[in-house]
């Protein structure tokens, strides 16, 4: 057995009996000061205590680790960024995977490419990569993990003019199940360069990501605008309008609840109900001002604070509002579009929760996202206009809501899905066809399904 490198881990390694043959990074159990801040993720309702946490240091590190937990049959969990709302980056009495001291960016400035370490958090990409005036689509949280959201498609600001995360993804180096590790891209292993393009972390560890970057910013056309909660249905129905016909470049979110106590919004408009539309330009300044213009002189805004911002500053934004460690629960779905039936539900249900943490949030899709074939990644919704989520601090407002919208369901986003979403909901995700692909993709890499702390796929036959 190899004796782990590292001194200062040797006794608490021995004290808890388990040694982790080949790994140099660090072993955090129960009773060690780290044990609670490593084992804690996004979501404060998950509570899970790991046997061990192999906090990893690179790819060597992750293999030993994978082997380790293969020979005595551990449950494995593996921690990317540790915000998917499902908890699935912890596991009781298993080894957590943990990805969170990879997060190394490095950037080929003509190239156009940035090649990410698989722990890194979209706030390392943007810092990284923004120094060149590029970006690649992420996510809409800095404190997000890039490993979760890119292997679940990814959606963000960027998505309608340069696609999904998975549309500007170019290579991958993968650990499989077996502990090899093994590069993914069109040419090699395509067909599990395609599963990962949607289909999670079915198929192994992803130690790093490559990714093509785009011209963005630094500074973009980017803010909300809010308007009062009584008139979300003119604002909704308005929106639907503008953004048929808005240009690629402009990325939207509607978000109802309550006006976060941001410093820049005076203290008589905090926690007020309110439905806003924030934008983000991915064009020139003074296009932005033009794509946005008919939104802004829309009815008595309570406050607008659209404006020439750094990308980098728009993209942690809205970190405050949705910190570490509060309760979250979540139920999504996708919508075909945003019928005047959708208006009403809306209208009823999402002023209703109690909480001012509640929120429930649309993604407008289309652009770019929609012009790539259904089946050339294992994103299947493409289709969809919009995906909505309810987050919510008390659990029985979001279901009601998320009932309500049900006749006018059309899928769900898989990175969206909360613990109590089961097998069938992850079907819903990627409806048959991608599902028995992704299945049959399983079963030739992790037949035993090792990787299972996820929404997960069922090793199966290819169609
Ligand atoms: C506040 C907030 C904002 C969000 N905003 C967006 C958004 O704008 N766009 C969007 O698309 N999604 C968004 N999401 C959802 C997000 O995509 C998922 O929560 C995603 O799982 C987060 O990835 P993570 O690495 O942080 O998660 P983790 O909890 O660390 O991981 C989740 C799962 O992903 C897998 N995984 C993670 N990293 C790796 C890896 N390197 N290799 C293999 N498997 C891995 C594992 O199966 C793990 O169980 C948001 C979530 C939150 C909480």
């Amino acid at each position: 057995m190899t004796t782990p490198t590292r001194e200062s881990h040797q006794p608490s390694d021995m004290a808890a009996g388990i040694e982790i043959p080949g790994f140099r990074g660090e072993c955090i159990y129960s009773g060690l000061p780290a044990y609670d801040e490593a084992r804690a993720v996004w979501n404060g309702t998950v509570d899970r205590r790991p046997r061990v946490i192999a906090r990893c240091t690179d790819t060597g590190d992750v293999a030993a680790a994978v082997c380790f937990a293969r020979d005595r049959d551990l449950e494995i969990a593996v921690r990317g960024g540790g915000h998917n709302v499902a908890g699935t980056a912890v596991c009781d009495d298993g080894i957590v995977i943990d990805l969170s001291a990879m997060r190394a960016v490095s950037v080929d400035r003509v190239g156009r490419v940035a090649h990410v370490q698989g722990g890194a958090l979209w706030g390392d990409v943007d810092h990284e990569t923004q120094v060149h005036g590029l970006a690649t689509p992420g996510g809409i949280v800095s404190h997000t993990g890039v490993g979760g959201l890119t292997l679940g498609g990814g959606i963000g600001w960027l998505m309608r003019k340069h696609g999904l995360a998975v549309d500007n993804l170019l290579e991958a180096e993968v650990v499989t199940a077996e502990g090899a590790v093994i590069r993914t891209s069109a040419d090699e292993h395509p067909d599990l360069f395609w599963a990962l393009r949607g289909g999670g972390g079915n198929f192994g560890v992803v130690t790093s990501f490559r990714f093509a970057l785009h011209p963005v910013g630094p500074t973009v056309l980017a803010g909300p605008v809010f308007w009062a909660a009584a008139d979300t249905a003119d604002v909704l129905r308005f929106y639907r309008d503008i953004v048929a016909d808005a240009p690629d470049e402009l990325g939207t979110i509607v978000r109802l609840g309550t006006i976060p106590p941001l410093p820049v919004v005076g203290e008589d408009l905090h926690y007020r109900p309110a439905i806003a539309v924030a934008s983000c330009f991915a064009g020139p300044v003074g296009d932005g001002e033009r794509a946005v213009r008919a939104l802004r002189e829309f009815g008595t805004p309570l406050v607008d604070l659209v404006g020439p911002t750094s990308y980098v500053d728009h993209q942690s934004g809205m970190d405050d509002t949705v910190p570490h460690g509060w309760h979250y629960y979540w139920k999504a779905t996708d919508l075909a579009g945003l019928s005047d039936d959708v208006i009403d539900v809306v209208v009823e249900y999402a002023y209703r929760a109690r909480s001012p943490r509640s929120y429930a949030a649309m993604f407008h899709l289309g652009g770019a996202v929609a012009r790539v074939a259904p089946d050339a990644t294992a994103y299947p919704g493409r289709d969809a206009e919009h995906h909505a989520t309810v987050g919510a601090a008390e659990a029985a407002w979001a279901r009601e809501f998320f009932d309500a919208l049900q006749p006018n369901r059309a899928g769900v986003y898989v990175n969206f899905l909360d613990a109590d979403d089961d097998d069938r909901r992850v079907r819903e995700a990627y409806g048959d066809r991608t599902y028995r692909t992704l299945a049959g993709v399983k079963q030739k890499y992790d037949p035993d399904n090792v990787f299972h702390h996820n929404k997960n796929i069922q090793p199966g036959r290819s169609p």
